[in-house]
């Protein structure tokens, strides 16, 4: 399934992730900003998968340990030994650091040197058991190569890096060894088309895992956000208003709200067609997204022609300021009205209210107390600011 081709992003309000989902990613990478973001969220995702990897490796290298036992004798048993001991104390350092956690910036290098020491430690054990016994199986390294490409959590191109770099080192053993050209040939060639297959799986999931990335925080911004205007929406409002709440109460600072509603908006729709109101309310919605620029400020479409805009550690004048200008740039859109009965263009009103941790006031008296001034604003002549 090829997201480009799917019509229903020609629907969604252009963001980011439906940017990037329309332009597509066949080489596996995103814009820079979405990448990082990408790359932090596989860091979450993939770390009870490198807990486990980390568990199977391990045990699978103590199984395979024991088995040298049977199939190999003499003194050539003790260096692959040696070797088994050194990957495993190399493991469970690096296995150590990546289960603390604490090295959330290690945690992929940390990765690769394990599977790099897996592998190299495979084909090291390879090689010297084949100076005695060309029969000792190899194809274990295959086994690394697909935990690379599906255990560790690792990108497409970290994993076939790691893999290639495992397979160069079992060439240089074999040499070493004096495996006779045409068994070495035979083995790197099973060892190639096992590779394509993991490389490809490998591509595969990368692929479906970025979609899923990308579809799912789309999902979100569009649970959260008004589709005709690209405001937050009420729910979201409802969410951070109390988040901001908790955050002014430790910060001991104020919030304000500016509750703002189109004046004769009715009436415009009537004379001018619902699809031109739809028109104001986005450039409307374009003036309130400025106004609440800040990072903790924001911008809301509460529904219908209701506007909302919250602004973080405000003083009460601050506010009524911002309502100010924020009512004379709407105003000053210039949009004709004829069936107003306030003036020539499209206006707002505008209730505020102001909230402050040490008062006492439930969060609630915030909307009440806009609301109540909104409609003071209403009643006295409407295109005005009532705090
Ligand atoms: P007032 O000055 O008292 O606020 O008068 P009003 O006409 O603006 O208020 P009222 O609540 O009577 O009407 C609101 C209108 O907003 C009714 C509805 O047609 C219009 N409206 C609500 N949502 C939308 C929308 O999404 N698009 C458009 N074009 N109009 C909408
Ligand atoms: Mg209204
Ligand atoms: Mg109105």
């Amino acid at each position: 399934m090829n997201v480009s081709q799917q019509s229903w992003l020609d629907d969604v309000r252009s963001n980011a992730y439906a940017e990037q989902l329309s332009r597509g990613f066949r080489r596996l990478r995103f814009s820079r900003e979405l990448e990082t973001q990408y790359r932090n969220y596989l860091l979450e995702d993939s770390f009870d998968l490198k807990r486990i990897a980390l568990s199977i490796g391990v045990l699978i290298w103590l199984a395979l340990a024991a088995i040298d036992f049977l199939l190999i004798t003499g003194p050539v048993h003790w260096q692959m030994l040696g070797v088994r001991i050194g990957v495993l104390v190399l493991l469970v350092i690096c296995g150590g650091l990546i289960l603390q956690r604490r090295h959330i910036r290690l945690l992929v290098p940390l990765s690769l040197a394990c599977i790099l020491a897996i592998g190299i430690g495979a084909a090291a054990v390879a090689g010297i058991a084949h100076r005695v016994d060309q029969g000792y199986p190899y194809e274990g390294l295959l086994l690394v190569s697909m935990a690379a490409y599906f255990l560790v959590g690792l990108r497409f191109s970290e994993a076939v890096v790691s893999a290639f770099i495992v397979l160069l080192a079992y060439i240089g053993f074999e040499l070493y060894a004096g495996l006779p050209l045409a068994k070495l040939v035979s083995n790197v060639v099973f060892l190639l088309f096992g590779n394509l297959v993991g490389a490809v799986g490998c591509y595969l999931l990368e692929y479906k895992s970025r979609q899923h990335f990308l579809i799912s925080r789309l999902l979100k911004v569009m649970a959260e956000h008004d589709s005709l205007t690209g405001l937050h929406n009420r729910r979201s409002f409802n969410r951070q208003l109390e988040r901001l709440w908790r955050q002014a109460q430790r910060e001991s600072v104020g919030l304000a709200l500016l509750l703002c509603d189109v004046d004769h908006f009715k009436a415009y729709n009537d004379r001018y067609g619902h699809q031109a109101g739809d028109t104001v309310l986005q450039r409307i919605g374009e003036v309130l997204a400025g106004c609440a620029r800040r990072p903790l400020d924001m911008a809301v479409r509460l529904g219908g022609e209701e506007f909302a805009v919250l602004l973080y550690g405000s003083s009460e004048r601050e506010a009524q300021e911002r309502a100010e200008v924020l009512r004379h740039s709407v105003q000053a859109l210039g949009i004709v009205h004829e069936g107003s009965l306030t003036a020539g263009e499209v206006t707002l009103s505008i209730g505020v209210s102001c909230l402050w941790p040490e008062t006492g006031h439930p969060l609630r008296s915030i909307y009440e107390h806009a609301d109540r001034a909104l409609y003071e604003a209403k009643a006295f002549g409407r295109n005005q600011v009532v705090a």
